[in-house]
């Protein structure tokens, strides 16, 4: 991700009000460029590899989900603070082994990154187990990069037709990451696809709450709302640059 989509480095409770405000500002006036309402637009911020004392900052400031895409880092942050925010979220946004769904299933409100069936099942008994429930987005690969996780589009209607028997599953739409380049056409790309297979899987008779497009990242969130999305996964923009890269 390029450093320009990176807020400068955030350290008062102060400068992460600042930078979530100036967020929700290039929310608004994106949404505002294609006639969208931006209330249908939700800011998740993307709070992985930031220590917990830096967040209780962030909280302060109005953070209110915490997205991670380590299932283990998530854990250690929910035990964390479980006693002291009991309302926060926690959204897992990174592949999964389903040898991990067992934490998924203790803590996380939603999970973004859904690409199977057997993980799906293994969710399913997971939640059951701990009389929890659990919001889904399916990841489609829209890029056709290999290093992105994700199905491809053709067969995200096979995927969400064989989960819908799984009652612990709440299947609430779409994610996908768009190639990491600087070509806008091919970024658009991306996220018109993952709008389409919506769009062919709604008119196809999805589960009426199956409306959600996680799609946008510090770099390309503008985009990302101008072609439809309704929740972009937003890490530097607030935090600053991370200093060490991560695989997602
Ligand atoms: C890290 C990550 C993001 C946010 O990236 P930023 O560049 O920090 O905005 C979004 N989605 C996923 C899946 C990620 O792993």
């Amino acid at each position: 991700m390029t450093s320009q989509a990176a807020a400068a480095h955030a350290a008062t409770t102060e400068d992460f009000s600042h930078n979530l405000a100036a967020v929700r500002q290039r929310i608004n006036a994106a949404a505002a460029s294609v006639g969208r309402d931006p209330s249908t637009v939700r800011l998740l911020p993307v709070t992985k590899t930031i220590p917990a004392e830096r967040l209780r900052l962030a909280i302060a400031a109005g953070v209110d989900t915490l997205g991670e895409n380590k299932v283990q880092e998530a854990l250690a942050k929910h035990e964390e603070f479980k006693a002291d925010y009991p309302h926060l979220r926690y959204a897992v946004i990174g592949p999964l082994q389903t040898n991990k769904a067992k934490f998924v299933a203790q803590f996380a409100d939603e999970f973004h990154a859904l690409d199977s069936l057997k993980l799906a099942e293994t969710l399913q008994r997971r939640l059951e187990a701990e009389d929890r429930r659990l919001e889904v987005f399916i990841q489609v690969n829209t890029s056709g990069e290999e290093s992105k996780s994700g199905i491809q589009a053709s067969e995200a209607a096979a995927l969400l037709e064989a989960i819908e028997p799984l009652d612990r599953l709440i299947p609430v739409g779409l994610m996908t990451m768009a190639a990491n380049t600087t070509d806008e056409a091919s970024i658009r790309a991306s996220f018109r696809l993952l709008r389409g297979t919506l769009e062919e899987l709604q008119a196809a008779g999805a589960p009426a709450q199956f409306t959600q497009l996680s799609m946008g990242m510090s770099g390309d969130f503008e985009l990302a709302i101008q072609e439809g999305a309704t929740v972009v996964r937003v890490g530097q923009g607030i935090f600053g640059a991370r200093q060490y890269p991560t695989t997602a």
